[in-house]
This record gives structure tokens, sequence and C-alpha cells, in this order.
């Protein structure tokens, strides 16, 4: 069996919702179990009315309205007036009183506990998954719907609850294994879980990705199939370099890399599941099902050495502390990143010198107070608006010349900071965020446009 998870711009109208049960159909013999997540933008919608609701603004009475007719627009394009549609529209009506249910209550209170959000933002995918059903049901599927609470359970943790891998797997033995042996397609909402006791959980956003896996994982699927809007996981953001090129395979770690610089295209983390048990996960494109592809495994094949895709991130700040006389004395590094710890500011790169630390932080939210306490170790030097650029690849460290052949061909940039060799599979440096783009460019064009060296 295989399982085949559908994103929000994959469901999110009533002509992708056709294509979704075309990719179905083609599937059939491998015995295909659907995940779908929330129509595009309805769980932004979902959590913005909560959020309103919270600060007692009426406005979510006008989430809900958006929330029903863009429902209702899609069930109207998929179904004529009759049965199915009235059944639809019913359960869309059920599930919206109990949401404004849900925003009254803390409209009053103007309290949102994070069990609350819960239950509210996890609301798209119980609307979309029996939608989704049914469109594969009225073309002639063996699809049924099956509610992901039933079959996923997670702990107590709201807002990013981890599975309960034992009981989801003894779950899906009974729930999902007879009807996938009986021919029919289950189709559940990716992102909902519950805990033992029945209440509703969510695996934190993106978590579609996370359901398709933990299920993939527990029915030991022979393939997971993350349907998206890009042909797959890239070279470089074709927005900045139109050269860019589709990976057709990537390891876990590599992917893990690229996520971090907002290759949006899955959360790596939330694909662990799958390939912890060997099972590959593909990208493919619902805009372009023919197209092949990227398929993630635990370990890509792939020259050791070879740069794989470039990334980058805007938005970094540097954090530079000096202190001659003490930095590498016993227990200073450790009160540096206390000051970071304290104000749960996150850093991603360091480097450091033997009266230096460079430090780099991409929340910059809480800077001013972190700042303020280093400022008592040594002096400090922040400078904004830099970015992170990093080549991906494999064997880095072991590949003689490939940081030379990196900063040739960065010559007129100016890198601030690099960091190489914590990891084997990227090489990071930062640049001025005017200068990104450009760097980019200068490594796509090195690594991917000119043949091999
Ligand atoms: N609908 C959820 C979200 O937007 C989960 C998902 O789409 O993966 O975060
Ligand atoms: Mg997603």
């Amino acid at each position: 069996m295989i399982v085949m998870k559908f994103g929000g711009t994959s469901v999110g109208t009533a002509k992708r919702m056709e294509g979704l049960a075309e990719r179905v159909r083609e599937r059939l013999p491998r015995q295909p179990v659907v995940v779908v997540s929330a129509l595009s933008g309805i769980t932004d919608r979902l959590i913005r009315g909560a959020r309103l609701a919270e600060a007692q603004d009426g406005a979510w009475e006008t989430v809900i309205r958006e929330i029903q007719e863009r429902h209702h627009a899609v069930i109207g394009e998929l179904f004529p007036a009759g049965p199915v549609a009235d059944r639809l529209r019913g359960q869309v009506a059920l599930i919206l009183s109990e949401l404004r249910t849900f925003y009254a209550g803390v409209h009053s209170l103007a309290e949102l506990t994070p069990r609350t959000l819960d239950a509210i933002s996890g609301m798209g995918e119980r609307l979309s998954f029996e939608i989704a059903a049914a469109t594969m049901a009225d073309r002639g599927l063996p699809a049924q719907a099956v509610d992901a609470r039933t079959v996923l359970v997670t702990d107590e943790t709201f807002g990013r609850a981890a599975p309960l891998m034992e009981e989801t797997q003894a779950r899906c033995e009974a729930s999902l294994r007879p009807l996938l042996g009986r021919g029919v397609v289950p189709v559940l909402g990716g992102f909902i879980a519950s805990t033992r006791k029945g209440v509703s959980t969510t695996l934190g956003r993106g978590g579609s990705d996370w359901s398709a896996s933990i299920l993939g994982a527990a029915l030991s699927a022979q393939a997971i199939e993350i349907w998206t809007d890009v042909d797959g996981m890239m070279t470089v953001d074709p927005r900045v370099v139109p050269a860019a090129r589709v990976l057709s395979e990537v390891s876990f770690t590599e992917a893990a890399e690229l996520a971090y610089f907002g290759a949006k295209v899955l959360h790596p983390a939330t694909i662990k599941p799958a390939v912890e048990k060997g099972i590959p996960v593909l990208v493919l494109n619902s805009l372009n099902p023919s197209a092949p592809g990227t398929r993630i495994t635990a370990d890509a094949d792939g020259t050791a050495g070879e740069a794989r895709a470039i990334a980058f991130k805007k938005g970094i700040s540097v954090v530079h502390i000096s202190q001659p006389r003490m930095l590498m004395a016993y227990g200073f590094v450790a009160r540096v990143f206390e000051a970071f710890d304290r104000h749960r500011t996150a850093v991603d790169l360091i480097a450091t010198s033997e009266v230096s630390i460079s430090l780099t932080v991409d929340d910059a939210a809480r800077l001013p107070a972190v700042q303020a306490e280093l400022a008592t170790l040594g002096e400090v030097k922040v400078l904004q608006e830099m970015a992170i650029v990093s080549v991906v690849g494999r064997g880095f460290i072991r590949r003689p010349g490939l940081a030379a052949r990196i900063f040739q061909a960065l010559r007129e940039v100016n890198v601030v900071m690099i960091s190489f060799g914590a990891s084997d599979v990227n090489l990071s440096f930062v640049v001025a965020e005017a200068e990104a783009e450009k760097a980019v460019r200068l490594l796509h064009r090195e690594f991917f446009e000119e043949g091999p060296p």
C-alpha cells in the first residue's frame, strides 16, 4: 500500500479536488490511503478567528461566514444539487456551529488555551476530508471517509502533539487495514489527531505531512507521496535563478538542511517516521502530475563531494561578541549561550576565534534584551539585514578544493562569516542581504549551469 497526501493547494478548489480523484484512480492497484490538508488558507483563517475572539473582537463572525462560503462554493462546483451536496453542506453546518460555540466561549472568557486552539485549528481538515472522500466516491472510486482522530493517537502537547506510535499502529491495523483488504480507499484529514482520552489535538502547522508519514510508517507503506504545487525540491529557488533544476533524489539530511532555508516544500522532521522505516517519500506536483518529482530516501545515491543545492535565508542578524581577556576562559561561551537561552532565541551559525564569537539569529524579536545581557560579557556588535547562504551537498569535508571553488565564485561578494565542518552536508556563510541573490546566482552558475569542472 501507499500513502498519498494532498496539501492545501492540491485540494483548494473543485478542479484540484477532481485532479486528486484522478491521481488516486491511477494508483488504485497500489492500495492508497489518502490524507488531505484543509483547503488552502482555511487553517490560517480559523486561527485568525480564534485570535479575534480572544481579543473580544466580534469580527470572528465574518471568519465563519468566509469559511462557509468557500466550502459551499467548492461543494456547489463538485456536486449537482441533490443528496450528496446536501449531506456535505449539513456536515459543514455542523462543524461550523461547533466552531461558533468555541469562538463564543473564547470571546466571553477572553482566553484561548492551546487545547481550545487545537480543537479550532483542526476544523479545516474535518471539513476537507469529507469533501475529498465524497468527490472520489462520486467519481466511482471506492473511497471512505475516516476521521483521523479515531486513528492517530498523540500525547497531550496541544499545538504540537507527538504521535504514540504503538497505539496508532494498533488502530491502523484495526480500522484501516481491513478497509484496504476490501479494496477501499480510506480518506483522512491530516494534521488532526486525538489523545488516548479522545481530546482533539493537532500535530503543528504543516502537520499533514507528518500525518502521512506516521500512517505510512504504521502501515509499512511502500511509498509516501506528498502531492504539492511545485515540481519537487530544486537546486535553488526558481524565483531567484530561473535555471533552477528539480532534484530527482535527495537524502534525508540534505532535505533537512534545505528545509531550514525555507525550501517550503516540506518540513523534513515530518517525514522522519517514514525515512526511519526505509520508506521513500516522493514530492510530486498535482499541477504537473507526470513530472517525476523528488525522491527523498534515508540515503540517496549521488557522488560525495558534489554540490546538490543552494539555499539562502534573509532577515538574519549577526551578533559579534569580543572579549580579548577572557573569551576562551572557562565558562565564557556557556554564559554567552545562556543569554540566548534565557531569551529563547535560537542560534544558527557559530564561528569563534581566540578573542571573539559570532553567532547568527533569525528571530531578532528579543535580540535587544539578549544584547543588553551580552554587554556585561564583552563588546557587542550586531549586524542586521544579513543573509545565510548555504551550499548543500554530501561528503563536503572530504572533498579537497570545494571551498576554494565556492569562494572563488564569490570573489566579488563580501563574506562576513563562514561555517564549515560542523556538518558534512553543508557549507554556510553570511553575506549582506542585498548581496544574497547575487551570491546565490554566482554559486548556481558555478555548480549547476556550466557542466562538470
Ligand atoms: N492545514 C494545516 C496547516 O495549514 C496542516 C497542513 O496543511 O499540513 O498548517
Ligand atoms: Mg504543507
